[in-house]
Protein backbone atom coordinates (compact mmCIF):
# COMPACT_ATOMS: atom_id res chain seq x y z
CA UNK A 1 0.00 0.00 0.00
CA UNK A 2 1.21 3.49 -1.05
CA UNK A 3 -1.47 5.87 -0.76
CA UNK A 4 -4.78 5.54 1.62
CA UNK A 5 -8.12 6.39 0.21
CA UNK A 6 -7.82 9.27 2.26
CA UNK A 7 -4.79 10.55 1.25
CA UNK A 8 -6.01 10.08 -2.09
CA UNK A 9 -8.87 12.09 -1.64
CA UNK A 10 -7.38 14.68 0.13
CA UNK A 11 -4.29 15.32 -2.37
CA UNK A 12 -7.19 15.68 -4.67
CA UNK A 13 -9.34 18.16 -3.50
CA UNK A 14 -5.57 20.53 -3.22
CA UNK A 15 -4.93 19.90 -6.90
CA UNK A 16 -8.77 20.52 -7.46
CA UNK A 17 -8.52 24.46 -5.01
CA UNK A 18 -5.43 25.24 -7.09
CA UNK A 19 -6.85 24.41 -10.58
CA UNK A 20 -9.94 26.61 -9.74
CA UNK A 21 -7.39 29.05 -9.17
CA UNK A 22 -5.54 28.87 -12.31
CA UNK A 23 -9.10 28.33 -14.32
CA UNK A 24 -10.80 31.33 -12.42
CA UNK A 25 -12.96 33.04 -15.34
CA UNK A 26 -11.51 31.16 -17.72
CA UNK A 27 -13.11 28.10 -19.64
CA UNK A 28 -10.87 25.06 -19.00
CA UNK A 29 -11.20 21.74 -21.39
CA UNK A 30 -9.91 19.24 -19.22
CA UNK A 31 -8.85 16.35 -21.72
CA UNK A 32 -8.47 13.04 -19.97
CA UNK A 33 -6.39 10.31 -20.79
CA UNK A 34 -8.05 6.79 -21.13
CA UNK A 35 -7.83 4.31 -20.05
CA UNK A 36 -5.50 4.91 -16.88
CA UNK A 37 -7.02 8.52 -15.57
CA UNK A 38 -10.74 8.29 -15.59
CA UNK A 39 -11.11 7.12 -11.73
CA UNK A 40 -8.39 10.56 -11.07
CA UNK A 41 -10.15 12.66 -14.02
CA UNK A 42 -13.68 11.79 -12.09
CA UNK A 43 -12.74 12.91 -9.16
CA UNK A 44 -10.68 15.64 -9.82
CA UNK A 45 -13.43 17.81 -12.26
CA UNK A 46 -15.77 17.45 -9.58
CA UNK A 47 -13.05 19.23 -7.12
CA UNK A 48 -12.41 22.01 -9.84
CA UNK A 49 -15.69 24.95 -9.68
CA UNK A 50 -15.80 26.98 -12.48
CA UNK A 51 -16.26 26.16 -16.25
CA UNK A 52 -14.94 22.68 -17.00
CA UNK A 53 -15.61 20.99 -20.08
CA UNK A 54 -14.35 17.20 -20.19
CA UNK A 55 -13.18 15.30 -23.07
CA UNK A 56 -11.72 12.20 -22.99
CA UNK A 57 -8.81 10.92 -25.22
CA UNK A 58 -7.86 7.35 -25.70
CA UNK A 59 -4.04 6.80 -25.82
CA UNK A 60 -1.85 3.07 -25.22
CA UNK A 61 2.28 3.31 -24.39
CA UNK A 62 2.34 0.52 -21.56
CA UNK A 63 2.34 -2.94 -22.15
CA UNK A 64 2.00 -5.24 -19.60
CA UNK A 65 4.46 -3.39 -17.02
CA UNK A 66 6.52 -1.73 -19.13
CA UNK A 67 6.90 1.08 -21.74
CA UNK A 68 6.80 0.00 -25.04
CA UNK A 69 8.43 2.86 -26.21
CA UNK A 70 5.87 4.52 -28.86
CA UNK A 71 2.57 6.21 -28.70
CA UNK A 72 -1.03 5.17 -30.32
CA UNK A 73 -3.32 7.86 -30.34
CA UNK A 74 -7.09 7.19 -30.84
CA UNK A 75 -7.57 8.34 -34.88
CA UNK A 76 -10.94 9.47 -34.19
CA UNK A 77 -9.93 12.51 -31.96
CA UNK A 78 -9.96 15.86 -34.06
CA UNK A 79 -7.69 17.69 -32.32
CA UNK A 80 -9.13 20.89 -33.51
CA UNK A 81 -11.82 20.62 -31.16
CA UNK A 82 -9.16 22.18 -28.80
CA UNK A 83 -8.54 25.83 -30.50
CA UNK A 84 -8.87 28.63 -28.82
CA UNK A 85 -9.32 26.80 -25.37
CA UNK A 86 -7.38 26.61 -22.22
CA UNK A 87 -6.26 22.99 -22.00
CA UNK A 88 -5.50 20.85 -19.42
CA UNK A 89 -4.41 16.96 -20.32
CA UNK A 90 -4.98 14.95 -16.76
CA UNK A 91 -3.32 12.04 -16.72
CA UNK A 92 -2.83 9.11 -13.96
CA UNK A 93 1.04 8.62 -14.02
CA UNK A 94 4.25 10.53 -15.37
CA UNK A 95 6.93 7.71 -16.37
CA UNK A 96 9.01 7.84 -19.16
CA UNK A 97 6.95 10.92 -20.30
CA UNK A 98 6.51 9.93 -23.59
CA UNK A 99 2.68 10.00 -23.52
CA UNK A 100 2.42 13.68 -21.85
CA UNK A 101 5.57 14.61 -23.96
CA UNK A 102 4.52 13.41 -27.33
CA UNK A 103 0.69 14.65 -27.01
CA UNK A 104 1.73 18.32 -26.04
CA UNK A 105 3.71 18.71 -28.90
CA UNK A 106 1.19 17.26 -31.42
CA UNK A 107 -1.65 19.42 -29.55
CA UNK A 108 1.31 23.02 -29.87
CA UNK A 109 1.62 21.43 -33.75
CA UNK A 110 -1.34 21.08 -34.77
CA UNK A 111 -3.98 23.32 -33.18
CA UNK A 112 -4.26 27.00 -32.18
CA UNK A 113 -5.14 27.11 -28.23
CA UNK A 114 -4.95 29.47 -25.80
CA UNK A 115 -2.57 27.53 -23.00
CA UNK A 116 -1.84 23.99 -22.01
CA UNK A 117 -0.90 22.65 -19.05
CA UNK A 118 -0.82 18.78 -17.37
CA UNK A 119 -1.94 17.47 -14.32
CA UNK A 120 -1.16 13.63 -13.25
CA UNK A 121 -1.89 12.25 -9.92
CA UNK A 122 1.78 10.14 -9.78
CA UNK A 123 5.25 11.24 -11.41
CA UNK A 124 7.27 8.64 -11.12
CA UNK A 125 11.08 9.70 -10.00
CA UNK A 126 12.91 7.78 -13.02
CA UNK A 127 15.25 9.64 -15.21
CA UNK A 128 13.46 10.98 -18.44
CA UNK A 129 15.68 11.36 -21.67
CA UNK A 130 13.04 14.02 -23.12
CA UNK A 131 13.04 15.81 -19.48
CA UNK A 132 9.66 16.29 -19.14
CA UNK A 133 7.52 18.05 -16.13
CA UNK A 134 4.29 17.54 -15.33
CA UNK A 135 2.66 21.34 -14.23
CA UNK A 136 0.49 19.79 -11.60
CA UNK A 137 1.43 16.72 -9.50
CA UNK A 138 -0.29 15.34 -7.10
CA UNK A 139 2.30 12.39 -5.69
CA UNK A 140 5.82 11.16 -6.09
CA UNK A 141 6.78 7.33 -6.51
CA UNK A 142 9.75 5.35 -6.35
CA UNK A 143 10.40 4.09 -9.99
CA UNK A 144 7.90 0.53 -9.16
CA UNK A 145 4.44 -0.62 -11.06
CA UNK A 146 1.76 0.48 -9.03
CA UNK A 147 -1.93 -0.66 -9.09
CA UNK A 148 -5.55 1.01 -7.89
CA UNK A 149 -7.38 4.43 -8.33
CA UNK A 150 -7.99 3.69 -12.16
CA UNK A 151 -4.30 2.12 -12.66
CA UNK A 152 -4.57 -1.29 -14.05
CA UNK A 153 -2.48 -4.28 -14.59
CA UNK A 154 -3.54 -5.83 -18.06
CA UNK A 155 -6.93 -4.13 -17.26
CA UNK A 156 -7.24 -5.31 -13.66
CA UNK A 157 -7.01 -3.64 -10.30
CA UNK A 158 -8.46 -0.35 -11.60
CA UNK A 159 -11.32 -0.83 -9.18
CA UNK A 160 -9.32 -0.73 -5.74
CA UNK A 161 -9.75 2.39 -3.85
CA UNK A 162 -5.96 2.61 -2.70
CA UNK A 163 -3.07 2.88 -4.64
CA UNK A 164 -0.65 0.11 -4.22
CA UNK A 165 3.00 -1.58 -5.48
CA UNK A 166 1.98 -4.98 -7.60
CA UNK A 167 3.60 -7.75 -5.75
CA UNK A 168 6.17 -9.09 -8.60
CA UNK A 169 4.89 -12.45 -8.43
CA UNK A 170 1.81 -11.27 -9.86
CA UNK A 171 3.50 -11.04 -13.09
CA UNK A 172 6.85 -12.78 -13.22
P1 LIG B 1 4.90 7.28 -20.01
O1 LIG B 1 4.43 7.54 -21.40
O2 LIG B 1 5.14 8.52 -19.18
O3 LIG B 1 6.07 6.35 -19.97
O4 LIG B 1 3.82 6.41 -19.30
C1 LIG B 1 2.61 6.88 -19.02
C2 LIG B 1 1.56 5.82 -19.08
O5 LIG B 1 2.07 4.50 -18.82
C3 LIG B 1 0.55 6.10 -18.02
O6 LIG B 1 -0.50 6.84 -18.59
C4 LIG B 1 0.12 4.73 -17.58
O7 LIG B 1 -0.97 4.33 -18.37
C5 LIG B 1 1.28 3.82 -17.89
N1 LIG B 1 2.08 3.55 -16.66
C6 LIG B 1 3.29 4.04 -16.38
N2 LIG B 1 3.74 3.60 -15.19
C7 LIG B 1 2.77 2.80 -14.70
C8 LIG B 1 2.62 2.06 -13.47
O8 LIG B 1 3.47 2.03 -12.58
N3 LIG B 1 1.45 1.38 -13.33
C9 LIG B 1 0.47 1.38 -14.27
N4 LIG B 1 -0.62 0.66 -14.03
N5 LIG B 1 0.58 2.07 -15.43
C10 LIG B 1 1.70 2.78 -15.64
MG1 LIG C 1 -2.21 5.89 -19.29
Amino acid sequence: MLFTKGSIKKTVKTLGSVLTKKYKDKEVIVLSLLDGSFVFAADLVRQIKGDVDVRFLKIKSYEGTESSGSLVVARDFDFRQLDNKHVLIVDDILDTGLTLNTLCKQIRNETEILSLATCVLLDKQVNRTNNFEADYVGFKVQNEFVVGYGLDYNGKYRNLPFIGVLKEKVYR
